[in-house]
């Protein structure tokens, strides 16, 4: 007889191991937690513009955050905009995104190759040729002279040509090739292994380098990443590129990287998000932290659960409440992480009528079930699963949220209760 335990089997495989790199003191890999990281779109060189953005995308949870160093003008802000950050108390690690000349930028700006916390760079575009053992080398000596890590990315827009065609020939005289997509996904693993390989020989640390492998199709991305986790214990970078925008970068970078974050793979991620026009540049953080706490790794900022709404409920009255509590709880994150520390485990529920809202609500550490089309107009509060009042009137919105606030300060605040401070 089968086991029917096994046929479902829901939780995670144990973390794949990794070495442990130090980026500026946020661990990546080990058993650390998994970390979210950003990248901002403005030119460095514009220093004003850079620091901002910085502090925006650190202060929504981005835990690091690359920047581009693509000239000299660039690389000699840095320097700049890390001590602003400082001055302004934002001290999250800078990573240097370098692409075919940064073996030049960091010998010509010393204090920019300080200044970063980890340099990330593109096999594929180090160098071409004969220069590009001598370039990838500079680079990883520069690494060593400043005691900082890197990540060697590789990004199939921009993979080794060389390297390919070599894969490419090598299988066409083979008597049972590969398709050109696998092909294509061993050069892209390829390519990461044997410059990190490279870089270990002239002898950078194990616990300085950070691999990662983007692709744009999410079965690609899948399939590189289960072979590189089992081709070697480097720490995991990923990351799914030209993501996209809105809901098309959100799912494809969401179902990618949530069967490889199930499978125990992955260190760090980013999900790049092509911005709207005048979008908000901390979504990407947002989205990533979401990904995290739905699924169970980590816990950011406290969940509003709600019910979708239907023919049962025609007001809007329950869906202004759940995003007028949730864009509240969002603003206030920052100051809450220091003055309510555990609020980030949170869960509330605003429900929309009897069928689910006192079952929901009750599951919460808050909840309301609001009255549905034709119910009594009354709301009732659950809290720690249970009902504490039914609210009533035309003011249960502001009374619910003063509630919500109020269970904070009691669980969460210098004054919290024993009880609540071992449950
Ligand atoms: S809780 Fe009520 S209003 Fe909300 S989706 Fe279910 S039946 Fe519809």
């Amino acid at each position: 007889m089968t086991d029917k335990s096994q046929s479902y089997i829901s939780t995670p495989f144990p973390r794949r191991h990794s070495v442990a790199v130090d980026v500026g003191g946020v661990t990546v890999g080990g058993q650390a937690p998994v970390v979210v990281q950003s990248m901002t779109n403005t030119d460095t060189a514009d220093a004003d513009s850079t620091v901002a953005q910085v502090a925006a995308l650190a202060r929504a949870g981005s835990e690091l955050v690359r920047i581009t160093v693509d000239r000299d003008e660039a690389a000699a802000a840095v320097p700049h905009i890390k001590e602003r950050l400082q001055r302004i108390g934002v001290d999250v690690p800078l990573v240097g995104d370098f692409h075919y000349i940064g073996h030049k930028l960091l010998a010509d700006h010393p204090a920019c190759a300080e200044a970063l916390d980890k340099y990330r760079i593109n096999p594929g575009n180090v160098g071409f040729k004969s220069k590009k053992d001598k370039q990838f080398s500079q680079i990883i000596e520069m690494a060593m002279k400043h005691d900082k890590p890197v990540r060697i990315g590789v990004n199939w827009g921009s993979l080794d040509q060389e390297l390919l065609t070599h894969l490419m020939d090598e299988n066409h005289s083979n008597g049972a090739p590969l398709t050109a997509q696998q092909v294509m996904r061993e050069a892209i693993c390829q390519s990461g292994l044997l410059s990190a390989k490279r870089a270990e020989e002239l002898g950078l640390g194990r616990d300085k380098i950070i691999l990662s492998a983007k692709v744009s199709q999410v079965q690609d991305l899948i399939a590189v990443y289960a072979d590189l986790a089992q081709r070697c214990d480097y720490a995991l970078h990923l990351g799914l590129t030209e993501a996209g925008m809105g809901t098309k970068g959100i799912v494809a970078s969401s179902a990618s990287m949530g069967i490889l974050l199930q499978q125990g793979i992955g260190d760090t991620i980013r999900i790049s998000l092509t911005p709207e026009p005048g979008g908000d540049r901390t979504r990407e953080v947002q989205v990533s932290q979401e990904l995290l706490q739905t699924m169970g790794f980590r816990s950011f900022i406290p969940i509003v659960a709600a019910c979708p709404g239907c023919g049962r409920t025609t007001s809007t009255v329950f869906q202004e409440l759940a995003q007028d509590i949730q864009n509240h709880i969002r603003e206030s994150m920052p100051a809450w992480r220091e003055q309510y520390p555990g609020v980030e485990e949170l869960n509330v529920a605003v429900m929309g009528c009897i069928v689910n809202g006192p079952g929901e609500s009750k599951h919460a550490d808050i909840g309301i079930s609001l009255p549905g089309t034709g119910e009594t107009p009354a709301a009732p509060v659950f809290v720690d699963g249970e009902k504490t009042v039914t609210l009533r009137g035309p003011n249960i919105a502001n009374e619910f949220k003063a509630m919500v606030l109020d269970y904070i300060e009691k669980r969460y605040g210098t004054g919290a209760s024993a009880e609540h401070e071992i449950s």
